[in-house]
Parts: C-alpha cells; sequence; structure tokens
C-alpha cells in the first residue's frame, strides 16, 4: 500500500511538473492561437516544435468547435470594438506566423471545411519567394505563399491578412527609423496589393513589443492589434495601453491535453 501511495505521490508531482493543471482558468479573454509551420518537418530538422501535423492541427479545430469557441478575425474584433458588431460568446484567434506555402496547403482546407477562420502574418518581400531571413543549416528553406494563394484565401473569406514586416528582422536590433520603415512600408505595400486595410501585425520573433519605442511605432504605423509572442490570454476589452496581444504557442509535441490548458489556462507547460 505504501508504495502504491508513493507511486500515485510520484504521478502527480511529475504531471505538476509538466503540466499547469493547476493554475485558475481563464474566462473572458480571448485566446490567441499562434501557429507557425503545418505539416511534418523535414528530416534534419532542428525546429521541429514548430511543426504542427496536418492530423494534430485538425484536432485542435475539432476541439474549439466541439467547446463552443467562434474564430473571428481582425475586421471582427475591430467591428465589435466599434460597436458595429458583438463578439461571440467564446472567441478565438487562429494566427499563423511568417506565411508559409503549407498554410495554404494544409491548414487553409482543414479551416474552410470546419467553418472556422484564420489569421496570416506576411513578410512582405518572401511572398512568392522562401523564407530567406532563415538559416538553412537549421532546417532547409521553405516556400512562402504566393500572391495568388493569398488572393485565393482571402475572397473566400477564410483567412484576413496580417503584417509582419517586410524581411523579418528583430526590430529590437535595428535602428528605430528601419523599423519603422519595416512597420509602414509593409502595410503599405500589403494593402496595396490585397486591397484591405492591415489591421494586425505580430513582431517577429516577438522582439520590440515590449520595448516602448518600436511598440509606439508599430501603433503609429496605423496597426489596430499587434502581438506578441508572451504566452498568455490577453482579457476582453483588450487594455492598448498595457501590452501587444498575448498569444498561445501550439507546438508539435503538445498532446491535447496541453492544447486544453493553453485555451483555458493561458499556459500548458511550466
Ligand atoms: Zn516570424
Amino acid at each position: 500500500m505504501i508504495s502504491e501511495s508513493l507511486a500515485l505521490l510520484a504521478a502527480a508531482a511529475a504531471a505538476g511538473a509538466r503540466w499547469n493543471w493547476w493554475r485558475p482558468v481563464v474566462s473572458g479573454g480571448l485566446p490567441t492561437l499562434m501557429y507557425h509551420k503545418i505539416g511534418d518537418p523535414p528530416p534534419g530538422s532542428t525546429l521541429a516544435k514548430l511543426w504542427v501535423s496536418a492530423a494534430d492541427f485538425r484536432r485542435q479545430i475539432s476541439y474549439l468547435k466541439e467547446h463552443g469557441y467562434t474564430s473571428i478575425t481582425f475586421a471582427d474584433w475591430r467591428d465589435a470594438e466599434k460597436g458595429l458588431t458583438t463578439l461571440p460568446e467564446k472567441p478565438v484567434l487562429i494566427t499563423f506566423d511568417d506565411g508559409y506555402m503549407n498554410n495554404f496547403e494544409l491548414a487553409y482546407p482543414i479551416l474552410r471545411e470546419s467553418g472556422m477562420k484564420g489569421c496570416v502574418f506576411l513578410v512582405c518581400e518572401t511572398m512568392d519567394g522562401h523564407n530567406s531571413w532563415h538559416d538553412p543549416a537549421l532546417e532547409p528553406w521553405l516556400k512562402m505563399l504566393t500572391w495568388a494563394m493569398v488572393r485565393e484565401m482571402q475572397d473566400c473569406g477564410v483567412i484576413e491578412f496580417g503584417s509582419h514586416t517586410m524581411r523579418h528582422r528583430s526590430l529590437a536590433s535595428i535602428p528605430l527609423d528601419e523599423a519603422r520603415w519595416e512597420l509602414t512600408e509593409s502595410k503599405k505595400r500589403l494593402e496595396d496589393k490585397l486591397g484591405r486595410e492591415m489591421l494586425g501585425f505580430a513582431y517577429p520573433y516577438g522582439a520590440g513589443a515590449y520595448q516602448p519605442e518600436v511598440r509606439a511605432a508599430a501603433l503609429a504605423a496605423g496597426y489596430r492589434f499587434d502581438f506578441s509572442i508572451k504566452q498568455g490570454i490577453s482579457r476582453l476589452p483588450w487594455d492598448r495601453e498595457k501590452e501587444a496581444v498575448r498569444r498561445l504557442l501550439i507546438r508539435g509535441d503538445d498532446t491535447m491535453v496541453d492544447f486544453h490548458l493553453n485555451m483555458t489556462r493561458g499556459r500548458a507547460r511550466l
């Protein structure tokens, strides 16, 4: 009996160390999922955790539907802030950073079939090309979305786009005037190309989100919503003056328990 109790205690301690189940449930917030690449990582990739398999992605989208979440876009959120509409009872934002072609090939069909919407942050100068900012020693270069794919996803109302700068540089490590150019030029070019206002901006590497002058530049560029990589769920109504919108990093090695804890506690791991 004693050894059984000890084993149970050890199991509980292990779960406590790995998972965050003991945290209080967050309610009244806007869970904002952050994905990057959908599919299976190429052999030898050192960035496998940033890949979520299509099967896992499908399970996560099913979870959202089964638990009564309604996906919204930046425009839905803007309209609600303006009082033109109200947000659904359990809103969720499904975001993708960088704009990989696998988002079109694998995530878009799943979202479309499920009646869910997502938002993709594009790196303007990599469109129709590859992720040239990235070190191919860590993982081979990947194809990025083409303008034709972006238009198709926009036209059917499944995906809204936002900016992730021109070149995916860290805005915290370049002169402020160059950061301003990354912010304003990408907004202008994407708007010219897509004929829609770019309401959302995500900081590459999350860098600059907590640097007052960089964040001020992002808001001055005209973005209504800016997104960090700080783990958590921002409350609604969102306090724009306080900080950029927090997100939930969805990792390739996450289980559905992790996903559930992210959605309810704002964090799965310690
Ligand atoms: Zn990025």
